[in-house]
């Protein structure tokens, strides 16, 4: 579903090595824990992913698509396999949490029937009919949080990407928010959340990926997280 060969990325402006040489490889449905100290590489590999930005070498690979060879302009169709998730969730804030949601479906020029019935789903799957007509300023943290999930999988993406999602949250709501991660990933997602969050990643037990100083240090199936907070 991922798979990053022989990656590197240097950025031009000051020459920052910000990953050397990485290789890896996440199957579908894999749920990853990327992990690392501050400056590791972490940003760059997910910006690498949604092709903010181009690796100075080697390949990356997003469901059977090399998307290093992917023209700029087809860049819309490559994000359409990929829903993401930020520590500041990003929501557009004059609109209700339901135009929020049925937005990320019109860009993509999706019929507004099924507009009508997938955003209540989407919905209900994060716990928040209730809210359809609130604007972002009503809500919570965590209800932020769960809108933004919505939208990210709304389009039925094959992999969720999610940088930091719980960092905003506290320890009961960053709860929550597992939760429907785990959830999404059950029904077959691939999930792949960077995150500084110590005891999510130990107590979850899924694989981790450690990345420090722009190279792969550890891949573990049930991995821990091992680093300060
Ligand atoms: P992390 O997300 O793990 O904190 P980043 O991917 O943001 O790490 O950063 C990796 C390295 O690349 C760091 O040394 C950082 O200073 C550098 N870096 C990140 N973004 C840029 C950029 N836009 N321009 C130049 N250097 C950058
Ligand atoms: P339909 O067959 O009616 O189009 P979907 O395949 O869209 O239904 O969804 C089936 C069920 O899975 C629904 O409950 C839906 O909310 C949920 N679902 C759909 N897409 C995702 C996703 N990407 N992640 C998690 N759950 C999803």
């Amino acid at each position: 579903m991922i798979k990053f060969i022989n990656v590197t990325k240097v950025y031009e402006d000051n020459g920052a090595k910000a990953l050397s040489n990485i290789n890896m490889f996440i199957e579908k449905g894999e749920f990853v824990f990327l992990v690392g100290p501050s400056g590791a590489g972490k940003s760059t590999i997910i910006k690498l992913l949604l092709k903010e930005i181009d690796p100075t070498s080697g390949t990356i690979i997003l469901n059977d698509m090399d998307i290093t060879k992917v023209k700029n302009r087809k860049v819309p169709y490559i994000r359409r396999n990929i829903g993401v998730v930020f520590q500041d969730f990003r929501l557009l804030p004059n609109k209700t949490v339901y135009e929020n949601i049925a937005f990320a479906m019109e860009i993509i020029g999706s019929h507004p029937k099924e507009i009508r019935r997938r955003v209540p789903m989407v919905l209900s799957m994060v716990d928040l009919s209730g809210k359809a007509y609130c604007y972002p300023d009503q809500l919570s943290g965590g209800e932020h949080q769960r809108v933004a999930i919505a939208r990210a999988i709304v389009n039925n993406p094959p992999v969720l990407i999610a940088d930091e999602p719980t960092g905003n949250l506290d320890p009961d709501t960053a709860w929550e928010i597992m939760k429907i991660i785990k959830d999404i990933n059950r029904r077959g997602t691939t999930v792949l959340m960077a995150t500084h969050a110590k005891d999510i990643v130990n107590s979850m037990k899924r694989r981790v990926i450690a990345i420090e100083g722009g190279r792969v240090v550890r891949d573990e199936e049930k991995g821990v997280y091992e680093y300060e907070v």
